[in-house]
């Protein structure tokens, strides 16, 4: 019987510990190591619009159309073996002026990974990304925004900054969230100095990408000003 009860308690207490190790790894402001920024502590009104994954050949010239009507710059976190698929949605990015980040190479969860693993996602992303042309800083986004040890070990050893979000209207709404829920659910939750994630390059996105517009308008607006993240952190 006692047995079975320090066994209950042994299963109890790794259970509690996995969750804590997975709310963790999921925190979208919080890192063990390093420098991580989910938004700008600021008055002025300003935001990042980001864009994560692709760049897909279906979408990418779609998306920059937007961009360009409206004139403003986006910062897109690219991964690296589809920046290597798609050398001229990747220049078209760069060649519109905006800001470039790294995805990762092949997007896993980079959690439980070996140094060796994860030096290899990014330094082979920034090398594809320096070979389209891009000149600029590259800040790192974590796939699923995923991090624990490892990840964070390896970006502070480097320098680099990792970026994720204060504003996720698809990871807050779910998959079936309507282009009208996104706007207002971004419109509603954007604060001076926000960062927003958007998802749009996959066919299951449309109501993501049809709400960008909708998004920009809102907030400018607002007043807002959209900037890069690079520059959202200068400021
Ligand atoms: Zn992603």
């Amino acid at each position: 019987m006692r047995l079975i009860n320090r066994f209950l308690l042994l299963v109890l207490m790794l259970t509690c510990i996995a969750i804590l190790l997975f709310m963790a790894s999921r925190s979208e402001d919080k890192q063990l190591m390093g420098t991580l920024i989910d938004r700008v502590n600021t008055n002025r009104k300003v935001v990042a619009l980001t864009f994560d994954d692709g760049p897909t050949p279906e979408y990418t010239q779609e998306l920059l159309g937007i961009l360009k009507a409206h004139d403003i710059k986006a910062t897109f976190y690219l991964v690296g073996k589809v920046i290597e698929r798609n050398e001229d949605e990747t220049r078209a990015i760069l060649n519109a002026g905006h800001e470039i980040g790294n995805h990762s190479w092949s997007h896993p969860r980079m959690v439980f990974k070996s140094q060796q693993f994860i030096a290899n996602e990014i330094e082979s992303t920034d090398k594809v990304i320096r070979a389209a042309g891009y000149s600029g800083v590259i800040h790192f986004r974590p796939p699923f925004g995923k991090k624990l040890v490892a990840l964070p070990y390896y970006l502070n050893k480097t320098n680099r900054t990792s970026i994720t979000w204060d504003v996720a209207p698809e990871r807050r709404l779910g998959d079936m969230a309507t282009t009208e829920e996104i706007v207002e659910y971004t419109l509603a939750n954007t604060k001076p100095g926000s960062i927003i994630l958007l998802h749009v390059m996959y066919p299951s996105r449309k109501n993501s990408m049809q709400a960008v517009a909708g998004i920009i308008t809102g907030l400018q607006a607002e007043g807002y000003e959209f900037v890069t993240v690079s520059e959202l952190i200068k400021r």
